[in-house]
């Protein structure tokens, strides 16, 4: 009897790797064909090869796991709904989320991805679909940071969906009925932090990822002091980004000071970079924050954020409010503020024009060019048209991957600027510190870690990331740096510290490579 199990559950089941010997104590006789072949030739699925497969092919499968393709799987997951992957905590389930935490199966939770499927990628309201988020993004806190699959949990909050189509959509999964809002809304997120305390304990890692910024920026703040929080589109992705920039720096010259950015979209993504810039730039330069934070602007759906649209503002967009004119545009924007750095955040596809890019690279040797939007229909540009348009002179970088661009004779490659390559090594470095708070200089420590695994080769390919298929030993160095900062912090339970850092997090780290069972 309970070989037949053993096949049907993911997290044991070898298929045709199991041996003689195996097949011979676990009941398996009859229930597989007689042939035994090893992990490297198995082409099926179960999970210890599912992450093998990810880990030896990272740079080939992120975009089927990831950006863009989980986009689409989102905008499916009605129809390819199979088995549960993580927990739906519906706003039915008020009052007895501790009890639905306690039905899932495993009991030391490390990670816990939760959306509530507000805003996923640049796709809008999914609803309870937004599950493909911490599904997919969990699978990369395993393959690419090494966190055990079974301390990982993904969690989707139904509070309803303003998407109309899904409202109407008979094969709709989720709760058909318009987002609960207010007290209702802050009640419910209550009750699930707190369940996740109880549960969990303190030093349960809880990413928000996708929710709709008037809702992020609150619960990061609300929650910051009490849980141990992250949100990924406002701090992973400021983190990855300061990354590049302060790699595309050795390529353009220049300190982070000198640069001006210029940012399409000022949102959880626009403005969490910017303040992470700031930041950093405030530290190297030891002048207050506020007056780096002049060195950045940006751009929303009403046009540049001046100090006469103050009053209107969401508070996060507050303290990008400078003095300047109306500007309605980004082109008028570009050619006001002149950046050195153009970053878009905008979710939308297609907005650095062709005079967008060629005003920017008219007042610029090397632009420095980010389009970061997702998944790949909403890049602000591709890559041909940032090398053409820029002549081949821009440094370019996207949230989703483009393949290298052939131009007058010469090959680019654009890097990819995306959160993937902290989020990672960045739980792994709060977990393996038993880290009991976030805190802005872990992210800087992240950001900083990877800056430093760009190589000379990365360089003089003009990549401002180093490539993803070294991305373990990457987010060892994150997670050792993170780990560093939290116990110079103050911040870190685990004790004793472990004296080489680098070399415990590889320790740490979850290897797919089959167990024997005896
Ligand atoms: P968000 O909080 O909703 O912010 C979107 C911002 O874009 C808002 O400020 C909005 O203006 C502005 N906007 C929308 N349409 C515009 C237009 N046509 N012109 C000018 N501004 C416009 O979203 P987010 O969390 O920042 O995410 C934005 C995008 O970044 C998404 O596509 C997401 O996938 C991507 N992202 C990428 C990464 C990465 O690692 N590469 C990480 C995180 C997010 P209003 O405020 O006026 O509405
Ligand atoms: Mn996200």
């Amino acid at each position: 009897a309970s070989g037949y199990n053993l096949l049907r559950d993911p997290r044991y089941n070898k298929g045709l790797a199991f041996t003689e010997k195996e097949r011979e104590t676990h009941y398996l006789r009859g229930l597989l064909p007689p042939t035994v072949i090893s992990q490297e030739l198995q082409q099926e699925g179960n999970e210890r090869l599912f992450y093998k497969l990810l880990i030896d092919n990272v740079e080939e499968l992120l975009p089927i796991v990831y950006t863009p393709t989980v986009g689409e799987a989102c905008q499916k997951y009605g129809s390819i709904f199979s088995r549960p992957q993580g927990l739906y905590i519906s706003l039915k389930e008020k009052g007895k989320i501790l009890e639905v935490l306690k039905n899932w199966p495993e009991r030391s939770i490390q990670v816990i991805v939760v959306t509530d499927g507000e805003r996923i990628l640049g796709l809008g309201d999914l609803g309870c679909q937004g599950m493909g988020i911490p599904v997919g993004k969990l699978s990369l806190y395993t393959a690419l940071g090494g966190v055990r699959p079974s301390a990982c949990l993904p969690i989707t909050l139904d509070v309803g969906t303003n998407n109309e189509e899904l409202l109407n959509d008979e094969f709709y999964i989720g709760l058909r009925q318009r987002r609960a809002i207010g007290q209702e809304y802050a009640d419910f997120l209550h009750e699930f932090m707190a369940a996740v305390k109880q549960n969990y304990g303190e030093k349960v890692l809880i990413q928000f990822e996708d929710f709709a910024n008037h809702n992020a920026f609150d619960l990061l703040a609300r929650y910051g002091t009490t849980h141990l929080v992250f949100n990924d589109d406002i701090q992973g992705t400021a983190s990855v980004v300061l990354a590049g920039l302060v790699a595309a720096l050795k390529l353009v010259g220049g300190t982070l000071a000198e640069h001006t950015y210029l940012f399409l979209g000022a949102g959880e993504a626009g403005t969490g970079i910017a303040e992470l810039i700031a930041l950093e730039m405030s530290r190297q330069t030891k002048t207050p924050i506020d007056e780096c934070r002049k060195k950045i602007w940006l751009v929303d759906s009403k046009g540049l954020i001046v100090s006469a649209r103050k009053e209107s503002l969401q508070h996060f967009k507050k303290p990008w409010a400078h003095e300047h004119e109306h500007v309605g545009n980004l082109l008028d924007a570009v050619n006001a503020i002149k950046p050195t750095v153009l970053i878009g955040t905008s979710g939308k596809g297609q907005t650095f024009t062709q005079e967008v890019v060629e005003a920017i690279s008219s007042f610029n040797e090397m632009p420095i060019i980010l389009a970061l939007s997702n998944p790949t229909s909403q890049a602000e540009c591709t890559a041909e048209q940032a090398y053409t348009w820029s002549k081949g002179r821009a440094v370019f970088a996207t949230g989703s991957p483009f393949d290298p661009v052939e131009y007058n004779g010469k090959i680019y490659v654009p890097g990819q600027a995306n959160n993937a390559y902290i989020f990672p090594g960045f739980g792994l470095g709060v977990v393996m510190s038993g880290a009991i708070r976030v805190h802005d200089d872990m992210l800087l420590a992240a950001s900083e870690a990877l800056a430093q695994q760009v190589t000379q080769e990365n360089f003089d390919k003009g990549l401002i990331y180093p490539p993803f298929s070294n991305i373990r030993k990457i987010s060892a160095h994150i997670a050792a740096n993170v780990a560093a900062k939290a116990y110079e912090l103050g911040l870190a339970s685990r004790r004793p510290r472990p004296k080489d850092l680098v070399k415990y997090a590889e320790s740490c780290m979850y290897s797919p490579i089959y167990r024997n069972y005896r």
